[in-house]
């Protein structure tokens, strides 16, 4: 049946109002969570701080407040780094309150404006949702970049006529892959020697499709190089956690439920995906469709069976590489841990334990490891203040290691190392933990 044509409800955690009251009342106010709050330590503000946020949501849910612009504004200058989740004695299930506050501040109307209503739309509803638009828009990018059309506009200065936001963030524009996951990877591949232990499904993403395309398709190898028969169907949708965060639950359903369509899920052993805040949404989509009379139940399997990639290799016993990546120093290589990786999906020794396999790799640990870079999802857009304090910080730690390759395994991190470095005028490199993997695997036929 297609997703399109069921009539779904709001459901009871759309709203701080109607979400269950227990969640709410489990802070205890101990203030554990706030020396991990990236926001609170930069302001030492406590409405600034998890426990102050849940304040406000509590009077809000009591009916003591409104959600004002002032309530939607602090939801958005919470980053959604989950730090607080970690810290936390009690439980705080703070990726539901946020996600909760932030769809009740856009349903509070509070931060409406026509501007700001038509690029929502726009990318939410209008590019997230098609991924044949967008994979049209990504090309026309790659084209620009290519043909030296980004040059001239670069040395014309035409972005002096762009809103001055999109001004400031043209110069970190990501290079576009000259080809996309569906050009590198075929729908089934199978391993060389045909022994095939596990099915598995990949998941390309939206943006990764075309910024990251060839993680994608060191995934799919390292993979491979395991056993796995790896089914990556060609045209994947958004896995909705942009719709997610950013107020609107109804819309990431719908995606949810598209991706379901996607996979043949009985088939499966695993569905695996290689980007930290996907995978932290997309292991939710249990929660998410739990009152889905259609999805419900494959929504709950999904949960079951989506794996980070790192986890999943290291539950089935990867196989170490016998071989060190060809081309690529890796005696000064420090990790970055993605907030949906180790706050999300408490996914920590599992990318250690692959980089620490790979021969000639030495992994020196970084002061504040899992402290938030500043990316978060689309927060260095909108407040990019913070987010370049935040980089500021974490390129200090960097420092300290002498690192001349740092990885991390998420593609907005990726991105806001990489520009960081190049503002700040660092050397090292960016790559993803499973990248040097399957550079060690093919290392070992060369
Ligand atoms: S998610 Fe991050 S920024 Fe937001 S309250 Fe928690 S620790 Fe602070
Ligand atoms: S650590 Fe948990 S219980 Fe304590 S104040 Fe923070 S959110 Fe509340």
């Amino acid at each position: 049946m297609s997703s399109a044509t069921n009539n779904h409800t709001a459901h009871s955690h759309d709203s701080l109002k109607t979400l269950e009251y227990s969640t709410i009342q489990q802070c205890i106010h101990c203030g554990f969570c706030l020396p991990t709050c990236p926001t609170w330590d930069e302001t030492r503000q406590e409405r600034n701080s998890p426990r102050g946020r849940i304040a406000l949501m509590r009077a809000i849910a009591d009916g003591r407040m409104n959600a004002t612009k002032e309530f939607a504004d602090e939801m958005y200058f919470c980053l959604g780094c989950l730090a607080c989740k970690t810290a936390c004695p009690s439980g705080v299930d703070y990726p539901q309150l946020f996600e909760t506050a932030r769809a009740t501040a856009e349903q509070s109307g509070a931060l409406k404006s026509t501007r700001r209503d038509l690029i929502r739309g726009l990318l939410l509803r209008g590019l997230f949702t098609r991924p044949r638009l967008l994979r049209a828009i990504g090309r026309a990018l790659y084209l620009f970049q290519v043909t030296g059309l980004q040059d001239l506009f670069r040395r014309l200065r035409l972005s002096r006529f762009l809103p001055a936001k999109l001004r400031q963030l043209e110069p970190q524009s990501p290079a576009i892959q000259p080809k996309f996951s569906h050009q590198l990877i075929r729908p089934v591949e199978r391993p060389a020697d045909n022994q095939v232990k596990y099915r598995v499904g990949v998941l390309t993403g939206c943006v990764q499709d075309f910024i990251f395309s060839d993680i994608n398709r060191d995934t799919v190898d390292a993979l491979l190089a395991n056993g796995c028969e790896v089914h990556t169907p060609p045209l994947q949708t958004c896995c909705g956690s942009l719709s997610s965060h950013n107020g609107e639950p109804e819309l990431a359903r719908e995606l949810a439920r598209r991706n379901l369509d996607s996979f043949d899920l009985a088939k499966l052993d695993a569905i695996i995906t290689n980007a930290a805040g996907c995978g932290s949404h997309l292991k939710s989509y249990g929660v998410l469709l739990a009152d889905d009379p259609v999805y419900g139940e494959r929504a709950a399997e999904w949960s079951r069976k989506c794996k980070d990639v790192h986890e999943f290799l290291v539950e089935i016993g990867f196989r170490a590489p016998k071989a060190a990546p060809v081309g690529l120093q890796l005696d000064k290589l420090t990790y970055h841990e993605a907030c949906h990786l180790c706050h999300g999906q408490k996914i920590t020794i599992q990318p250690r334990k692959i980089l620490k396999s790979i021969p000639g790799l030495k992994l020196t640990e970084l002061t504040e490891s899992t402290w938030c870079c500043g990316s978060a999802g689309i927060y260095n857009i909108v407040q990019p203040e913070m987010s370049q304090k935040l980089i500021t910080r974490k390129l200090k730690h960097i420092d300290t290691t002498e690192a001349t390759v740092v990885v991390t395994a998420n593609p907005g991190c990726h991105l806001q190392l990489f520009n960081g470095a190049k503002l700040q005028k660092r050397t090292f490199q960016v790559r993803h933990p499973i990248s040097l993997l399957a550079a060690a695997y093919r290392a070992e036929g060369s």
